[in-house]
């Protein structure tokens, strides 16, 4: 049985109900709006809220006089304002123009109503809006939708998609985050569809890949759309449609970490050029690189090789590199488990691995008469090396003379 609309009461924080006030009690409406209402609505816990209201950003602004603003917002008509420390942000309903470019609307027109607002949104259960006043509104049978577990556009698939073909991926994101299915005729939309993420920034394909890839239900989007990810990740097509079956189902066994679950997906260090064109951040890239390195080949778990593995990988990296191993079967549950403690260890003992943890500085070698410059590198270098092997303790005069030894 459904419960009325009017029936329905959602606590929203107090800044939230402070601000919808505010406009209402200026004569406008407002409403909360978007994820915020989706996720009251499954009982999860927003992390932010959005207001929609009637009111235009020079009438938002007057409304709050009394509190501070950011205006970074104004001319797609959102207004931050910081209430009680939180801040909110506030949009004027608005009808987005003619999408020319598949990614931006020409302009944006401002509207009395909340059905064009609700309307422009991009899935159902992301075009609810509730306010305490008003109650409930979804227009697109949103509630019925978060109900059966599925992401549908609003309004006809491909016109949505054309409009923004990122939605592609958010369809994507939400579905794999959510756990949800892609309704049919939205599903068949974005595989029709597919192309128009070459218009799209990689910065915002990257984004929402990231979410994509570590969500629940990633390993059912990324296996029902293997033709959208390699749209956005050519590379990937060179593992052929078993391989990359295999590379999905590892990855989706593996810890939902992005760094880890894109490097089993990579599978090789010559499809790492996928991940550089959606222009992740430096550390991401040079963890996957890493990563993805000990992913083929031989590894030995023994404490040597562990401290060799560890001069240019760090621990996060390292335990990363056992769990894909581990993933893709290259490797048991018993034998990761014992690295990974015998990593966990070394880490907590401090070992040295690094040049930086050798108990001489290069100042001291050349103190000690060690000329500056290449040559000092390569001892610093070779005792690090032989620190590792064990073959001479990290202690400073242990050090010294062996690095007496060597400038012989
Ligand atoms: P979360 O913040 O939890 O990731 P969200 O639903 O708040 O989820 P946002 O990207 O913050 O997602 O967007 C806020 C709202 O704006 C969405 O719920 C949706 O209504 C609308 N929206 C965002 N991006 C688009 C888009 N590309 N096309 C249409 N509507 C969009
Ligand atoms: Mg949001």
């Amino acid at each position: 049985m459904d419960i009325s609309d009017k029936d329905i009461k959602f606590a929203l924080p107090a800044p939230v109900e402070a601000a919808i006030d505010v406009l209402e009690g200026a004569g406008y409406e407002a409403y909360a709006v978007g994820g915020c209402v989706r996720d009251l609505c499954r009982g999860t816990v927003p992390h932010d809220y959005d207001i929609t209201t009637s009111a235009e950003p020079e009438m938002i602004e007057k409304c709050f006089s009394g509190y501070r603003i950011i205006e970074t917002g104004i001319k797609h008509g959102t207004v931050t304002v910081i209430v009680c420390g939180e801040p909110l942000e506030i949009t004027t309903y608005r009808t987005d123009g003619e999408y020319l470019d598949g990614r931006h609307p020409e302009n944006v027109t401002f509207s009395r109503k909340i059905e064009d607002d609700l309307s422009r949104r991009d899935f159902t259960v992301n075009a609810m809006a509730y306010s305490p006043r008003r109650g409930f509104r979804d227009l697109f049978g949103g509630r019925r939708h978060l109900r059966e577990r599925v992401i549908a556009c609003v309004g006809e698939p491909d016109r949505r998609f054309g409009e923004d073909g990122l939605r592609i991926m958010r369809a994507l994101r939400f579905a794999s985050t959510l756990g949800f299915d892609i309704e049919p005729a939205t599903a068949e939309s974005i595989h029709k569809n597919r192309a128009l993420l070459g218009k799209i920034s990689a910065e915002r394909i990257f984004a929402e890949y990231k979410r994509l890839l570590t969500g629940q239900g990633s390993e059912r989007i990324l296996s029902a759309f293997g033709d959208v990810m390699v749209e956005i990740m050519p590379e990937l097509a060179s593992l052929g449609e078993e391989g990359y079956k295999t590379a999905v189902r590892c990855a989706g066994a593996a810890r939902a970490d992005v760094v880890l679950r894109t490097a089993i997906l990579l599978g090789a260090p010559e499809r790492v050029s996928a991940l550089v064109r959606l222009k992740p951040d430096g550390k991401t890239l040079s963890s996957v690189k890493r990563v993805v390195g000990f992913l083929t080949g031989e590894f030995s778990g023994d404490r040597v090789s562990l401290r060799r593995m560890l001069r240019r990988c760090p621990y996060e990296d390292a335990h990363r590199a056992v769990e894909g191993r581990r993933a893709l079967g290259l490797m048991s549950e018993a034998e990761a488990e014992g690295i990974s403690s015998a990593l966990r260890e070394m880490e907590a003992a401090n070992e040295c691995v690094t040049v930086r943890q050798l108990a001489v500085s290069g100042g001291e070698l050349m103190a000690a008469g060690v000329p500056e410059g290449e040559r000092l590198g390569e001892i610093l270098e070779a005792l690090l090396e032989a620190v590792i092997t064990e073959r001479v303790p990290n202690e400073r005069p242990a050090l010294l003379g062996f690095a007496a030894k060597m400038t012989e």
